[in-house]
């Protein structure tokens, strides 16, 4: 199938082979059809099987047909501002041909040179909800004429806490629209949440938690105080192209960051603390390459649309399984070739086992030749016993939550 056998316009054809796109996607090819017939769709799809322009594409095309009100016809919502961004980008790219406006909207700019740009019209808003709230309440979006809702990412947003205020917004849009929901995995929530957005909407589901089978995964077992060192060690070693190191927190991805700028490493870092500029230069430094590691938390890095990683480590486990696939999927996207490496210390143990339930198998375990696994932890970096049993607990706990949710 070829994008030309879509019932899409010429200017949309132009920019998606100004693009460089070969043909769709196996999503793309299921879900335009009948997005362009005005049907509602839920898609649950793996990370990087192209589901943005899955939905841009058939709502462009609609939107390029009768007469552009002032008050937007499309909303997309997504639950980070890099997201938001990024889609913006890609429908402006996918619409360059055309008349559309698109406006990203979204919290850590200026709200007034927003408002002023929400006034002036727009077809198409990406947002994050609570910047969207916002300027709903002030008076300065209207969805009088909105047609089209996209709720991308929904399990995302469910993490971050931003159902109540999806649900305030969409309380506000016509009861007729078209609705997309797209989320990787399905929770309960989630699940409740498609039934009271979407009427008789078409399944699109493409793998939904199993990672490309390209992915060359690997764990090192390692003792808690030798990651960084371990972590330095492979950098060197392998042949590392670009890299996204992901870390449980704030602090950690910091001091990962400063350990690799100590051995001379190009390193950009990104997580929530930074403001938004900030946040963008990181980005754009990793994807221009001229920084060949980025260090991320998990909530600033997902969703992301980096391309050309090679490899991707967990330098902490991810607390939930799902977020394992998602992460690696980062690699290997689009039949790229990629390495995932995750480090795990004694007490991750029970994560690990979670992710290779999900996973329907066990994840190959190495060591790295002639690294010293060997050397003692300095006295304050050893937990009490106490704090290790906690810890395992925690994880455990999670295990059952998640475990309730895949059971069939
Ligand atoms: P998802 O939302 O499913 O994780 P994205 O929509 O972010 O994935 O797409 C991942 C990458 O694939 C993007 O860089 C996008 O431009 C690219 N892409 C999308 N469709 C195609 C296609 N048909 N051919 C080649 N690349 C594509
Ligand atoms: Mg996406």
């Amino acid at each position: 199938m070829q994008f030309q056998d879509f019932d899409l316009s010429e200017p949309l054809l132009r920019a998606v082979r100004e693009k460089g796109f070969q043909k769709p996607t196996q999503v793309q090819e299921q879900t335009i059809p009948a997005a362009m017939e005005g049907r509602d769709v839920l898609g649950t799809a793996q990370t990087g099987t192209g589901k943005t322009v899955a939905f841009l594409l058939p709502s462009l095309k609609h939107m390029l047909k009768g007469k552009a009100p002032k008050n937007p016809r499309m909303v997309v919502l997504a639950p980070t501002r890099e997201l938001a961004v990024q889609i913006a980008e890609e429908a402006e790219e996918l619409s360059k041909h055309t008349h559309l406006r698109v406006l990203a909207v979204y919290g850590g700019t200026s709200i007034r040179t927003q408002s002023n740009d929400l006034r002036r019209g727009v077809d198409l808003i990406v947002a994050t909800p609570g910047r969207l709230l916002d300027q709903m309440r002030r008076g300065n979006v209207s969805f009088k004429d909105l047609e089209i809702f996209v709720l991308d990412e929904a399990d995302r947003m469910l993490d971050m806490g931003f159902i109540p205020d999806i649900d305030e917004i969409v309380q506000r849009m016509p009861e007729k629209r078209q609705t997309m929901l797209f989320s990787a995995t399905m929770p309960q929530p989630i699940v409740s949440l498609t039934y009271k957005y979407l009427k008789n909407p078409l399944r699109v589901e493409i793998d939904t938690a199993v990672p490309p089978s390209a992915i060359n995964q690997q764990i090192f077992p390692v003792p808690k105080h030798l990651k960084e060192e371990l972590l330095i060690e492979l950098l060197k070693r392998e042949n590392v192209e670009s890299a996204l190191v992901f870390t449980r927190t704030k602090a950690e991805a910091d001091v990962v960051t400063r350990k690799l700028r100590e051995e001379s490493m190009s390193v950009a870092v990104i997580h929530g603390d930074f403001h938004q500029k900030k946040r963008m230069s990181s980005l754009e430094r990793f994807r221009k390459g001229n920084a060949r590691i980025l260090v991320a938390t998990n909530v600033a890095a997902r969703g992301l649309d980096i391309s050309d990683i090679t490899h991707v480590v967990n330098y902490d486990v991810p607390d939930e399984a799902e977020n394992y696939v998602h992460r690696i999927g980062r690699t290997a996207r689009l039949d790229k070739d990629g390495v995932a490496w995750t480090f795990v210390t004694p007490e991750d143990e029970p994560l690990i086992s979670g992710i290779e339930y999900l996973l329907g198998r066990e994840i190959e375990r190495v060591t790295l030749p002639d690294f010293d696994y060997d050397v003692p932890a300095p006295s304050w970096a050893k937990p009490s016993a106490k704090t290790l049993l906690k810890r395992v607990e925690r994880s455990q706990s999670k295990i059952d939550v998640w475990k309730s949710l895949t059971r069939k």
